[in-house]
Order: C-alpha cells, then sequence, then structure tokens
C-alpha cells in the first residue's frame, strides 16, 4: 500500500514553497495544477498563447490525521479518495460521501461537487467539510470556515473550480462504518413508480423494511429500472467480488441480493468505470482474462479516452467506415424527483444512451451554497450518462453540441443543474444567470482581484 500519510511540518513546509512558486509566476501566464489524474471531461485545445505555469501539487495529496475520538481527519486537498479511505476505514471510519471513482480528490469533490450513494442522507462532499486551507488567487493563504471572516469563500467555494483558489487541506468530519454492505436491488418497470420509491425512502429512510444506508440506481432503458439499497451489516453469508470476472452493473439486472465488503463497496463501480469500459473490450471474457487487475481502475480507461480525444482515432475509423459523427454526452445532471421521470423519458426518446446512473440527494444542511444553488430539503436525482451518440444527418460535427445543448435545455425547464466537470454550451448570460453570477463576481474580486486564475466561464464552457 502506498503511504498516503505527511506530518504537519512537512504540510507547512509544502504551503510555503508552493505560495513562492505561485508569487514567482509571472502576471499574465496561466496557471494550472499539476497532478497525476484528473476526472475532467473537458479536453482542453492548446491556446496558442504562452504554456501554463504548472504548480507542482504533489506535497497535497496525503493525509495528515485521522482522529478516531472527534471522527474528524485533516487531508490534503489534491489526495484522492483511494489514499483517503485507506485511511480512514483501519479506524472503521469513512467520509460521508465517498465519490465512486478511486482518484477523485477531496479538493476535486469539494470544489468540483461530488456525489454518491450516501447523498440522500448526507448531501454533497463539501457539507461535511468544517475548514480548508486555501492559496486564494491574489496569493494569500487563509483558514475557511462556515463562521470566519473568509466565511463567504468556504461557501463559495462549492462549484468554483479552483477559480478563485486552491485547497491545499481540508478538515472533514468522518462516520463510522460497518464491515459489510447488505446490498438489494429492486426493479421497476416504470420510472414513474422508480420516482415513488425514492420519495418514500427520503421519507422513511428505507424501502420494503431494508435500511438505506445508502441508495442508488441504474435505468437501463424505460421499463427496467433498478434501485439498489444498501444497509450497513455485520455479517456476510457471502461476498461478491467484482474486481475479477464479475461486472458489477450487470450483477444489478440479475441478483436481487448481494454482499461486499465496505472498502469493495465504496469502489464497485470503479473497476469497470460504472459500465464505460466496454468500449475497450474489457467486459468480453477473454479480454478480461488477460487484462491486467492493477490495469482495471477508471484512471486507466480515462487515460486511453483522453489518448483517443487527442488523436481523434475512433473518429477516424468511423469516417472511415463511412458511419455518421458521433458527438461525446458525458454529463451528471440534477432534477428535482418529481421531474425525475420527465427527464428520464425526454432522455430516452431524444438522446436514446443507455444505461442511466440514478443517484438521489437532499442538502444535508439547512442553508443553500451559493455557485449551486440546491434548494435546501428538496430531493434530487443525478442522472449521469456517459458515452457517445451518432449525429443526425446533416449537422456539422460534434462541436456543436447538438444533444448537449439539448440538454441544458431540458435541465433548465425541469426546474434542475447540471454540473460543470464536462463540456458545457451555456451563452455566458445565461450561464451567470444559471450559477449565481452576481455572487461569484463578488468572490472573484475579493480573492482574484487581478484575475490571475481563469474565471468560471472561460474556465468550463470555453474550456481554456
Ligand atoms: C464518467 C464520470 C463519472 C463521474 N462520476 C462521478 C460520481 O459518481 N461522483 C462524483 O462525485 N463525481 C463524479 N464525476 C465528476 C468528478 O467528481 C468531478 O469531475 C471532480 O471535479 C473531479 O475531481 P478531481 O479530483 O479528479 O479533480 P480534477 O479533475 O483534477 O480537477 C477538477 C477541477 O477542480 C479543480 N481542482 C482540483 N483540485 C482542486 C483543489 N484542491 N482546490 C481547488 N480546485 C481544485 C481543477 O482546477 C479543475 O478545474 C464523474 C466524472 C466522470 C467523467
Amino acid at each position: 500500500m502506498r503511504d498516503v500519510r505527511t506530518t504537519n511540518g512537512e504540510h507547512e513546509a509544502a504551503v510555503a514553497r508552493l505560495r513562492e512558486a505561485y508569487a514567482a509566476a509571472p502576471p499574465g501566464t496561466p496557471v494550472r495544477l499539476a497532478k497525476r489524474t484528473s476526472n475532467l471531461f473537458r479536453f482542453r485545445e492548446a491556446s496558442g498563447g504562452p504554456g501554463p505555469v504548472l504548480l507542482d501539487v504533489s506535497a497535497f495529496g496525503h493525509v495528515l490525521s485521522v482522529d478516531p475520538v472527534t471522527r474528524t481527519a485533516r487531508v490534503g486537498g489534491m489526495t484522492t479518495y483511494e489514499d483517503l479511505c485507506d485511511a480512514t476505514l483501519p479506524h472503521q471510519l469513512m467520509p460521508l460521501v465517498v465519490p465512486q471513482l478511486k482518484t477523485i480528490t477531496l479538493g476535486g469533490a469539494v470544489t468540483g461537487l461530488g456525489i454518491e450513494s450516501t447523498s440522500l442522507r448526507s448531501g454533497m462532499p463539501h457539507e461535511s467539510v468544517t475548514e480548508m486551507e486555501i492559496l486564494t488567487g491574489d496569493g494569500r493563504v487563509v483558514r475557511a470556515t462556515p463562521g470566519n471572516e473568509h466565511a463567504d469563500l468556504f461557501r463559495g467555494f462549492p462549484n468554483s473550480y479552483g477559480t478563485l483558489g486552491y485547497s491545499l487541506s481540508l478538515t472533514i468530519e468522518l462516520e463510522p462504518v460497518r464491515p459489510y454492505v447488505h446490498l438489494r436491488h429492486f426493479p421497476f418497470e416504470t420510472a414513474e413508480a422508480c420516482m415513488e420509491a425514492i420519495s418514500q425512502i427520503a421519507a422513511e429512510g428505507s424501502y420494503q423494511g431494508h435500511r438505506a444506508d445508502f441508495v442508488d440506481g441504474t435505468a437501463f432503458g424505460p421499463g427496467e429500472l433498478y434501485l439498489t439499497v444498501g444497509a450497513f451489516s455485520d455479517v456476510a453469508p457471502w461476498r461478491s467480488d467484482y474486481t475479477g470476472q464479475q461486472i458489477y452493473y450487470q450483477s444489478v439486472r440479475r441478483d436481487r441480493e448481494d454482499f461486499l465488503t465496505i472498502r469493495d463497496y465504496l469502489w464497485r463501480w470503479d473497476t469497470d468505470w460504472f459500465w464505460c469500459s466496454r468500449p475497450f473490450g474489457v467486459q468480453k471474457p477473454m479480454v478480461r482474462r488477460f487484462w491486467p487487475r492493477r490495469y482495471r481502475r477508471s484512471d486507466v480507461y480515462r487515460k486511453l479516452v483522453a489518448l483517443d480525444r487527442t488523436y481523434n482515432l475512433s473518429g477516424r475509423v468511423d469516417a472511415r467506415r463511412h458511419l455518421p459523427a458521433r458527438e461525446a454526452v458525458i454529463q451528471d445532471v440534477e432534477i428535482p424527483v418529481e421531474r425525475g421521470a420527465d427527464f428520464l423519458r425526454f432522455f430516452q426518446e431524444d438522446v436514446g444512451m443507455s444505461p442511466v446512473w440514478m443517484c438521489p440527494l437532499r442538502l444535508r444542511g439547512e442553508r443553500s451554497w451559493p455557485l449551486y444553488p440546491l434548494q435546501p430539503g428538496e430531493v434530487y436525482v443525478n442522472f449521469g450518462f456517459w458515452g457517445t451518440v451518432p449525429l443526425p444527418a446533416g449537422l456539422n460535427g460534434p462541436a456543436d453540441g447538438y444533444y448537449n445543448r439539448l440538454i441544458e435545455d431540458q435541465v433548465a425547464k425541469l426546474g434542475g443543474h447540471k454540473s460543470l466537470y464536462s463540456e458545457s454550451f451555456y451563452a455566458e448570460d445565461e450561464f451567470y444567470e444559471r450559477y449565481n453570477g452576481e455572487a461569484y463576481r463578488a468572490l472573484k474580486h475579493a480573492y482574484d482581484g487581478e484575475g490571475r486564475l481563469l474565471g468560471l466561464y472561460e474556465k468550463c464552457v470555453r474550456g481554456r
């Protein structure tokens, strides 16, 4: 296992070095994080301008401390959830929300909004942060808490995507775990029935007598949807293993009940990147047998996709075969549960991609977060879909965003929101109307007055 710990002294020294490196970057030069991994789905094209200054943030990829008594951890901002959980699970503790992909980092999930199957119970990752140490765009290092002089930055950090500053360390709450998770997969024949079940779970905390410590679901088509409800368990009459030949998302259709260790549960989607390992052939038994286990991971597949995007390999193969160009439709959107069935109907008729991941969520606290205004108390369903769709004849090409624009319009009509980790096509006015431009501009002025970091629109829509 990798060494996931660091000391306070090493951390303080790394903060001082980073601050100096940032101050030394020539004004007007773009600044970027030099990170080993990313889960963003915006692949930058070369801008033609000066190359960016890369900030070495490798020193912030460690856990500083885990306190089993207060059930808190202090964690470097670039620490992956895989390393974070390796540090907390030996204490029978885990972060309140653990995004499913191993290399998502705590800082990335807080600034870019994470979600997982505990989100109906525990909200989003930023809601269990109690303190953040942030290198701001104007070069200060500040400590932001919900109640101090930087409370506005604390509340505006989620959904700012590193455009106000970078979190160097975060203190988070942890919750106790049991050794196993007992999963039950409930089938539904209509989206309406599935959304009603989610509302019922949100109200009662269980479904058909099974405690809902975890809830997510998979829609394979209009008449085939499943909700997976997980309860912590001290015992496991049997244990499944989806890191080998078996594939988790396929088991949901087949089995009604399952047991996983807590660690295998947390990473159940990572081995096959939900179902997105399919185009690489990894789900074919012959290929799977020879594909090394250590490479059955979401970060490996993402690197393969990045290569494909860079060299347009699959685009060229399609063109040679005279197949229509395809548009990447990789998005997560949040829709109020009452309109969830409408969204699925639209998606199946107008986009036609499956499966779709469904993950219910509700803010944990009473207050909303200015840059991603979900309503406290309201139940939403996150729909995640990641793939490509053939474009209708006569369209110019994938860059037009034909399907992505349809989705943006529909999400707005249904009172929902769209995550910004992937491509977006909003006009600037509309974008800042949806993502609280007024609050954002005030924060940008206060913490990055000279605009050393990109603005939110430039970064998330123009993809600079
Ligand atoms: C197929 C797919 C499925 C996904 N599924 C899920 C899911 O199930 N659950 C979920 O929670 N998320 C999911 N995501 C989204 C993912 O959580 C976000 O993309 C998240 O922002 C990625 O974080 P990262 O740590 O990999 O950061 P990066 O990809 O490295 O960076 C993301 C952005 O955050 C900024 N950033 C990174 N670290 C920091 C920091 N410490 N301080 C300030 N800014 C920082 C970067 O500048 C960048 O703009 C999914 C994405 C994809 C492509």
